[in-house]
């Protein structure tokens, strides 16, 4: 039932020690103030633990035993096998502790508990996993230069990574930065949402039990003004990796342009068009992908395709069958099994769809579906799957980041006016389209300003591929070996023979 899951939740906090904790230097510990702050059940607006608010002071113990770690280079000296074999362990670790994993995730941020369980938690681990694996398989180069010269080129670890994460896919994401950085060689400080920090405190001692030395993986959970701020401006930090919005993505660039010019990795915000042509081969399926590229994890997606650009002459037919196949999501209970979709974060962004919503009703659009909280509206941070016609690209729903389910329908006349609207935004992450001219598909796909173009499906993804974005959508690549270039120096030693 709700309640023994609630409880088993709130034991497993106490009992890992993970309830008021922070990790430095291979062990938990109390923020130095004393504070926390509460984690709150966005379905039921329950507290179910307290999270150690950490501060400057705490920053500083923290990247100073990342960097004491690195300097003495208790991990990044060691080969690359005996990397790969922690990480690997890590990832064993992480599915043998995939309930727990999943539960603290779920009832953190309000993902169903099917997605967190199968999704999720899985994903994570295979990050961990494909980077520890890839790690001991990467060579370094030789230049081609004079006869009388050897000059190699070789890969170094950078330092002290500083990760930032978000609270939308707060394990996985955090594993894309922590997996590369960590096969990599350098020490990391991860700093989760305040928002959903449970799975991060978590990992903490999973890593530690699988072998990353004291010091080289630290987590500080807290508030960006404080705890993230002093990340992006410490001296001995020497990377930011950074996932989250495009605002705060700009001050962190800000914080090393003020400090020491660290490299800074930003994977941002997106409002991703969707693109469907008037021979798209086959409309049933491109409905439904349309449904669950903006509607998946309560459309807080940072590359939800929240933009649906229809040609005209089959507008009303496939918003029809966008409609139809959007019911199927249906806000309910995380904790239940059945459920395929869940809370919202919190109730403040559950506000802030709402006030989209209705910008998008004052502005002229007309909804299609949804357009409200649901269920318990008072208490959970629901918002129905939303559906907007009748829009333009000008609209405030067309342009800015709504980060809920909220779908905006924009029709087009061709192919031209399809790239002009699909381009005419900050963002630049993904971008879809749907036709059965290959011709058309490849030349549109070149055109298409985003890092990632689906033809004919939306949203697929593997860790062989990288990950990241165009113009504000960000800089620097997740996933794949590219991933690893965030890590990285590269150094090119003369030798004159
Ligand atoms: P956010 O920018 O509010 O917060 C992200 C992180 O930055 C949090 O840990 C937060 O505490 C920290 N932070 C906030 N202000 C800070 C400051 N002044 N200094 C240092 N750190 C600070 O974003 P969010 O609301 O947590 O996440 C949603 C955003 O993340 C959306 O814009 C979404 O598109 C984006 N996102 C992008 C990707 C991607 O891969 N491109 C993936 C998921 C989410």
């Amino acid at each position: 039932t709700y309640d023994q899951w609630q409880a088993y939740c709130q034991a497993l906090v106490s009992q890992q020690q993970i309830e008021g904790r922070a990790f430095i230097n291979g062990g938990y510990t109390q923020a130095q103030s004393g504070r926390t702050f509460d984690c709150v059940n966005p379905a039921n607006s329950e507290i179910i633990a307290h999270i150690a608010e950490c501060d400057e002071a705490d920053v500083e113990l923290a990247v100073k035993t990342a960097r004491q770690s690195f300097e003495s280079g208790v991990w990044r000296n060691q080969s690359p096998k005996v990397r790969k074999e922690a990480l690997i362990k890590l990832a064993v670790l992480m599915e043998a502790n995939q309930t727990e994993l999943a539960a603290l995730e779920t009832l953190d941020m309000g993902k169903p508990i099917s997605e967190s369980f199968h999704v999720d938690v899985p994903g994570s681990a295979d990050v961990i996993r494909w980077h520890g694996e890839a790690i001991d398989k990467i060579y370094d180069e030789v230049a081609p230069t004079q006869e009388d010269v050897l000059a190699t080129i070789t890969r170094e670890p950078i330092g002290v990574v500083a990760a930032i994460t978000p609270w939308n896919f707060p394990l996985w994401l955090a594993c894309w930065k922590i997996g590369p950085a960590l096969a990599a060689g350098n020490s990391v400080v991860l700093k989760p949402s305040e928002k959903s920090s449970l799975t991060a405190i978590y990992l903490a001692r999973l890593a530690s039990e699988a072998g990353i030395p004291d010091g080289v993986f630290n987590v500080v959970p807290g508030f960006g003004h404080t705890v993230g701020k002093a990340l992006g401006l410490h001296m001995q930090v020497d990377c930011l990796a950074f996932t989250g919005s495009t605002r705060t993505a700009r001050t962190l660039l800000e914080y090393a342009g003020q400090s020491n010019m660290k490299r800074v990795w930003l994977e941002a915000g997106g409002k991703n068009p969707n693109i469907v042509f008037a021979d798209c081969p086959n409309l049933d399926k491109a409905a439904r992908s349309a449904a669950s590229g903006c509607f998946y994890n309560q459309g807080e997606v940072c590359v939800a395709g929240t933009r649906l650009l229809v040609e005209r002459s089959i507008h009303d037919e496939f918003v029809q069958k966008v409609v139809e196949a959007s019911r199927h999501f249906k806000p309910g209970d995380p904790l239940n099994p059945a459920t395929n979709m869940g809370a919202l974060v919190d109730k403040q962004h559950q506000g802030s769809v709402l006030q989209y919503i209705q910008w998008g009703q004052q502005g002229g659009a007309t909804l299609a579906l949804g357009g409200s909280a649901a269920l318990d509206a008072d208490k959970g941070a629901f918002v129905e799957p939303t559906i907007f016609t009748g829009a333009d690209n000008q609209m405030r729903i067309a342009r800015e980041e709504i980060f809920g389910p909220v779908m905006t329908v924009i029709p087009f006349n061709d192919e031209q006016q399809a790239i002009e609207i699909a381009n005419d935004t900050d963002y630049g992450l993904g971008a879809a389209l749907w036709t059965a001219n290959l011709s058309r598909a490849h030349k549109l796909a070149k055109q298409l300003r985003a890092g990632s173009v689906w033809i004919n499906n939306y949203n697929d993804g593997d860790m062989t591929v990288p990950f990241g974005g165009f113009k504000q959508s960000g800089n620097g690549r997740d996933k794949s070996l590219h991933a690893l270039d965030k890590y990285t120096e590269l150094k090119t030693t003369w030798i004159q023979l």
